[in-house]
């Protein structure tokens, strides 16, 4: 990561199921450079279970792009095989690193059923059996009859996977582990053992499995040219498997990727332990961060904004950590329901863009908004707040966190920008003023709030110090005018 890289998460829940995202990311790459977006996080593109209604995450076939007949559509939910290569060319060419969406923990829309022996666990604790070893009909076998053999002859049956959470002989819906199989040890915690999320649960220490998975991932890199990776519910997959996962698609290949996983937790331990466990071979997403924000947002004012980093991975291991405000699973209608309160978002963008630490990822849903759930996006102040890290967010960084509402940080510039340097001032409760340090170098230069919220310019005294201020439960951004 460098100083200034800054990521888009490129889609939301909603998007239109047009099949047009692809050529539209394409059409919209010169505004991405522009705000300088240089990593585009793209959803899932392989075809799901739900054909082009799936957002991605129910994984039918991870060959087929959007190429071939199967479940109702040539295309995905975004476009085609050949129109998702051409916006990936057209990000690249214009510098922009393509993250692409991996999910490997299960797959969902099974071609056939199978007769398997199961065992029915407790749904809150998946370490209690709550009935007799029985035979259940899965969901389990991927025979692909719309692509055939092309690209991998690879079928799946029900020994590639650890259970699935349907019975289709009684129509019972509940949890069910494989006879012979056994959910791996390595795995969050959560419900006595997180291995099984949803779909048909994958079993990774299947060693065909791990072959194909292996191939497919080699296949993959080279078809798209990606540059990194999202990699999808890792809690749910045992840590020791993506470190040699990557090792070997990695193997051949000419260039390094960035990789961040999503590890959905609020507790910076269990993320450290993940950190150590996957050998530190990815970075992550900095949940706790997003969870402070939420507090802070929903507290009427009692969030103690001194402690917003605290607990967080941006405070603890900042070189390994991607901060976001929200995302696809937490905005409204979602699993991780936990959105941000409009009010909030400019304070919490000012915090994952403006500072030194953390590669920042922009949420499209935050941008454009959501016009499915009638949520405006806040583009005009992400535009300025885009812009002033883009410009402005350079040098040595002061933090003024000395008031429990009341919270700013200047950033000092460097001789490599021009006129960069700025100062941030926010309350989550009542505005008012802090006095912060630019330098003596800034001496009677004027600041203004390029939010526009603070209408009157600041003028650094001949100490280099300011008297920058906020209003009532808002940002604002000083900047050299
Ligand atoms: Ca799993």
């Amino acid at each position: 990561m460098k100083n200034q890289d800054t990521m888009m998460q490129y889609f939301e829940w909603y998007l239109p199921n047009d099949t047009k995202h692809w050529e539209r990311l394409a059409e919209n790459s010169d505004h991405l450079k522009e705000l300088g977006i240089n990593y585009v996080w793209l959803p899932p593109a392989y075809k799901g279970a739900g054909g082009k209604e799936d957002v991605g995450y129910g994984v039918y076939d991870l060959y087929d792009l959007g190429e071939f007949d199967q479940k109702g559509s040539i295309p995905t939910k975004y476009g085609t095989k050949e129109e998702y290569i051409k916006a990936i060319q057209v990000l690249k060419a214009k510098n922009i690193k393509v993250i692409v969406d991996i999910v490997l923990n299960h797959k969902m829309g099974a071609d056939e059923t199978e007769e398997v022996l199961a065992i029915q666990e407790n749904l809150d604790d998946r370490n209690i059996n709550v009935s007799e070893t029985k035979p259940i009909k899965a969901w389990t076998k991927y025979t692909f009859p719309g692509r055939g053999d092309t690209y991998s002859n690879f079928k799946w049956n029900w020994t590639h996977f650890h259970g699935v959470d349907w019975d289709d002989s009684t129509g019972t819906a509940s949890i069910y582990k494989f006879y012979g199989k056994h959910w791996d040890e390595n795995v969050d915690k959560e419900k006595g053992n997180f291995d099984y999320l949803m779909g048909a649960d994958i079993d990774l220490n299947n060693y065909d499995v791990i072959a194909e998975l292996t191939n497919w991932g080699k296949w993959y890199l080279s078809v798209t040219n990606a540059d990194g990776l999202r990699l999808d519910a890792v809690k749910h997959i045992r840590s020791e498997f993506f470190p040699e996962w990557l090792e070997n698609v990695e193997e051949d290949l000419p260039r390094d990727l960035f990789v961040v996983g999503e590890y959905w937790t609020n507790n910076i331990g269990t993320m450290k332990d993940y950190l150590e466990k996957s050998k530190a071979c990815m970075n992550l997403f900095d949940v706790p961060l997003h969870y402070n924000f939420v507090k802070a947002a929903t507290s009427d004012g009692t969030f103690d904004m001194r402690t917003i980093f605290d607990g967080t991975l941006v405070q603890t291991n900042p070189e390994k950590a991607v901060t976001f405000v929200d995302n696809h699973d937490t905005q409204p209608g979602q699993a991780l329901e936990s959105w941000i309160p409009d009010w909030f978002k400019p304070i919490a963008y000012s915090l994952i863009l403006l500072r030194k630490n953390g590669l920042p990822c922009v949420f499209y849903g935050d941008y454009y908004g959501i016009p499915e759930k009638e949520r405006a996006g806040q583009k005009e102040v992400l535009d300025q707040l885009l812009k002033a890290r883009k410009l402005y967010s350079y040098g040595e960084q002061q933090d003024y966190f000395e008031n429990a509402d009341l919270i700013g940080f200047v950033r000092k510039g460097d001789f490599e920008h021009e006129n960069s340097g700025l100062a941030v001032v926010m309350t989550n409760r009542l505005g008012g003023s802090i006095c912060m340090q630019m330098g003596k170098d800034f001496a009677g230069k004027e600041f203004y709030d390029c939010l526009g919220n603070v209408k009157e310019n600041v003028t650094i005294d001949e100490d280099g110090n300011g008297n920058f201020s906020c209003h009532d439960g808002s940002v604002s951004v000083w900047i050299i005018e």
